[in-house]
């Protein structure tokens, strides 16, 4: 952290003495006001982030697809500075603080370790307070908040198991084959499964979009069925279900007992304890990293299981690990900036499809909606066909 810092303090070093005054002026003034107002953006965030030269914009995708530098990461934070100040306003510039992807490729390259996803979610929190929400980001709200899901429940139980799987909004209502496939791998490995009576939302949507009541609702019911339930571990195909359940809850004070999985994770086990073998498979296969997996849990188990499948070569795609590029779904883009998402999937494919593997493999069921043509697995569904069955 030091030294990601050292260019920082170098270039206020270098600067002439009445800017150094001007930006110390800006910055005591900028938090004296806007603390006062007891907003939740996070000032002090927002004013460094606008301060700075932009340092990361080169790996944004969302100014990539759109070419307007207005929504590259500093850019956003400099209107997010303006609207807190009400120096600007109107449709346009409260539009452009939903214009992010929450993937945080920002914050693998910030001397400060913002993501920008996280500061404009503070900036969404005023919005709501405020009532200023742009329509189509009322609409996701409005949704949850009747249906307790985003599109329609495809999967119910009784939630009576050790092991529950948690399928997610995007499984239910566009991904059925993988959360079937997860089916097929409970029943292969014999584990006593079940599904949720009725699923809700993990509340991700909620959160990232500010609405925080409404978050805490959802967290506080799933959290109080997990618990209530006797089960003991959670599996959930959607890496962002994952990373909600065992890191925004535990931040908002909301404690779930059992432990919570990622397929990738439960599988792997379950190939570690023998329970699932497989036979050859002549192929190739690029693999696409989930933001959510690659950047905020850090723990991907998904190319370990490929190399178990005998006879499976993996391409790299020059952009993987944490180093991958966001598929144009995150963040509810694809609702509140449908072409942004477009451009963006697009772009991504491009990148898979230059590697000339025979199929693409993912492990998030939103990656696969984005990035699907031709072959494309998600992880439970190539371990579902190659398992000996
Ligand atoms: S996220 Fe960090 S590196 Fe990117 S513009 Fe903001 S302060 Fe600079
Ligand atoms: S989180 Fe991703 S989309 Fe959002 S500003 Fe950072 S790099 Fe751009």
């Amino acid at each position: 952290m030091k030294d990601k810092n050292a260019w920082v303090m170098k270039a206020l070093h270098e600067l002439p003495l009445t800017m150094k005054a001007r930006a110390m002026k800006h910055f005591l003034r900028g938090n004296k006001k806007y603390m006062k107002k007891g907003i939740k953006a996070d000032m002090d965030a927002i004013i460094k982030c606008a301060t700075c030269p932009n340092m990361c914009k080169f790996d944004c995708p969302v100014l990539e697809a759109e070419k307007n530098e207005a929504v590259s990461p500093a850019g956003k934070s400099r209107i997010a500075y303006f609207l807190e100040n009400d120096v600007i306003g109107g449709e346009y510039a409260t539009e452009l603080m939903y214009a992010c992807s929450s993937c945080d490729a920002c914050k693998e390259h910030c001397p400060f370790d913002f993501s920008v996803a996280e500061i404009l979610r503070g900036v969404r929190m005023d919005i709501v307070e405020e009532d200023r929400v742009p329509e189509k980001v009322r609409s996701i709200r409005d949704e949850l908040m009747e249906k307790h899901i985003l599109g329609e429940r495809s999967f119910y139980g009784e939630g009576k198991a050790r092991v529950i799987y948690f399928a997610g909004c995007t499984i239910n209502s566009e991904r059925k084959e993988i959360g079937e496939a997860m089916l097929k791998i409970f029943e292969r490995v014999g584990e006593d499964h079940d599904m949720l009576k009725e699923e809700w939302c993990c509340g991700y949507p909620l959160y990232n979009l500010g609405f925080m009541n409404e978050f805490k609702e959802f967290a506080r019911r799933n959290a109080k069925i997990f618990n209530e339930s006797k089960a003991e571990k959670i599996v959930c195909s959607c890496p962002t279900c994952v990373y909600v359940f065992t890191h925004v809850y535990p931040e908002m004070g909301i404690k779930i007992k059992p432990s919570v999985v990622h397929s990738s994770s439960y599988i792997l086990q379950m190939i570690n304890e023998g329970k699932i073998s497989f036979g050859e498979r002549k192929m190739s296969v690029v693999y696409h990293d989930p933001c959510t997996l690659a950047r905020k849990l850090k723990k991907d188990d998904s190319r370990d299981i490929i190399k178990s499948i005998p006879g499976i070569e993996i391409r790299e795609a020059m952009l993987h690990g944490r180093e991958t590029r966001c598929c144009g779904r995150g963040g509810q883009m694809a609702r509140v900036r449908e072409k942004t998402a477009m451009e963006m999937a697009e772009r991504r494919k491009k990148e898979l499809n230059a590697m000339n593997a025979d199929a693409i493999v993912s492990s998030c069921p939103s990656c696969k909606t984005a990035l699907m043509n031709g072959k494309f697995y998600d992880i439970a569904e190539l371990v579902a066909e190659s398992m000996i069955k």
